[in-house]
């Protein structure tokens, strides 16, 4: 299996080279040069296998240069109940109104990043050992991917991550939960700016060629194929829970922002699996609710992208998108590359005339909501079934109620946990509510921080790096 850019110019990859990649040299994003399709027999012998078989099993089908046994290995010490807290991993829950809710959230971070990162961890360690590499990590994070890669990144060989945030603008648990960690390999730098100084730093160094070539930087972002290739593993997962058979259809709702977590289920339904919606749930950046419903897609200016209150869908354009229209155009680079071209012009583009196959060949429609829908959704969820919902997975709920057909089953995703954002439970509650929270994240508050502070200079940070790769 060989991995294409959606521009057409990048020499075609195999699975170890795209693992380690960000953006392809021709601006594109990598996809497999084609789907595997899951026939009606491997799909019922399927339905019987643990979590991590059935990771094995899609994952072998796209890193053929992986041996099978290494690949074995690496998806068992991944998905493990000691760090997914259920031997289920994803285990579904049902709502009184018969939404059905699969939890992907149970890892080391509270949100579904950890679902993709916790792999991409122990594959980047495997990929380098085995070519003699190191890799320098350098992130920019407002809070949700940055702890996410850190805690995938923790203490592994021939790795360093430099995670920059915003000084002071993150929430007291954000904070701990990075800070805290003692790990040697994990360099927490606080810039004295805002979240945007700390990106065009990390763009900065990057753009140092120089630099990026002599200390071997990378980048762990939303674009990457290895998280995409772990995401599908549980369309798959969640299916098999939510039917008894395979005879049956499920429609699956998306809270979304870069377009990564629901790319993943357009891929499961390319390869067979029988899903019959997709439903992209937005907030009020709603870039992609446009889209599927006009056809038009018109990223925002940063005036108009807005900080809500289910801030990980806070985005502007939304970067894996570009994989689903390059499978819309039935895979034309030509015309991919020229509407990329537009959107980098500031225009955007028009596809209304598509509508009706993306509605009917792929499924997918969408909803979006607001910060009182948000509210008035955990409120409601809490009423009904005691439970308390994350801001984000809110959304979704909000969405898959609103568009749900007589008959459909609806899995809606589970993205973070309420635990996350206690702010805006007690928001929604109208007074203090003490949301459960693991165990294991008892007290983390309390532990010892080690962050540097820095001030906003790219020569700043990239002396630090410097001082302690030696
Ligand atoms: C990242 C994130 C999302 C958005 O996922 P995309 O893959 O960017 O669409 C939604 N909810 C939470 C909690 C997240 O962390």
């Amino acid at each position: 299996m060989k991995y294409i850019s959606t521009r057409g110019q990048t020499a075609p990859k195999s699975f170890s080279e795209v693992l380690l990649m960000g953006l392809a040299p021709d601006g594109g994003l990598m996809l497999p040069e084609r789907y595997p399709q899951i026939d009606a027999d491997t799909l019922q012998r399927w339905r019987s296998l643990s979590y991590s078989e059935l990771a094995f099993e899609i994952m072998s089908l796209f890193a053929g240069d992986i041996p099978a046994e290494d690949l074995r290995r690496l998806v068992e010490n991944t998905y493990t109940e000691a760090v997914f807290g259920t031997s289920s991993i994803t285990p579904m829950r049902t709502l009184a109104d018969g939404i059905k809710i699969q939890a992907l959230s149970n890892g080391p971070t509270l949100a579904f990043k950890d679902m993709a990162m916790q792999f991409l961890g122990h594959a980047f360690e495997y990929v380098l050992s085995r070519e003699g590499k190191r890799l320098n990590i350098i992130g920019a994070t407002s809070g949700d991917t940055g702890s996410a890669a850190e805690y995938a990144l923790r203490g592994k060989a021939g790795i360093h991550v430099f995670m920059l945030s915003p000084h002071g603008k993150m929430s007291a648990f954000q904070r701990a939960q990075m800070y805290s960690l003692a790990d040697e390999n994990i360099h927490n730098i606080a810039i004295e700016g805002m979240f945007d100084d700390c990106q065009d730093i990390v763009k900065a160094l990057q753009n140092d060629a120089a630099f990026k070539q002599q200390y071997s930087i990378g980048t762990v972002n939303s674009i990457n194929w290895g998280r995409i290739l772990a995401q599908i593993v549980y369309y798959f997962a969640g299916y098999f829970r939510a039917t008894a058979s395979n005879s049956e259809q499920v429609s699956f709702c998306v809270p979304s922002g870069n377009f990564g977590n629901i790319c993943a289920g357009h891929i499961a339904r390319m390869m067979g699996l029988p899903i019959r919606r997709l439903i992209v749930a937005t907030n009020e950046n709603d870039v992609l609710d446009e889209f599927f419903r006009t056809g038009r897609y018109r990223p925002r200016s940063a005036a108009h992208t807005y900080v809500t209150s289910s801030p990980s869908m806070d985005i502007s354009k939304a970067s894996n998108f570009e994989r689903f229209v390059f499978d819309l155009l039935r895979r034309d680079h030509f015309q991919v590359a020229s509407l990329w071209q537009r959107v980098a012009d500031g225009e955007g583009f028009d596809l209304s005339a598509e509508l009706p196959r993306i509605r009917e060949e792929f499924g997918f429609v969408s909803g979006s909501s607001h910060h009182a829908d948000r509210l008035a959704t955990i409120r409601a969820v809490h009423e009904s079934d005691g439970e308390w919902l994350d801001p984000h997975t809110a959304d979704g709920v909000k969405v898959a109620r609103e568009l749900r057909e007589a008959g459909e089953t609806i899995v809606c995703l589970e993205t973070a946990l309420a635990a996350k954002f206690a702010d805006i439970i007690d928001e929604a509650a109208g007074h203090h509510v003490d949301v459960p929270r693991p165990a294991a994240l008892a007290g983390l508050e309390n532990l010892p921080q080690r962050v540097a502070v820095l001030p906003n200079s790219a020569q700043a940070v990239r002396e630090l790096m410097v001082q302690t790769l030696g």
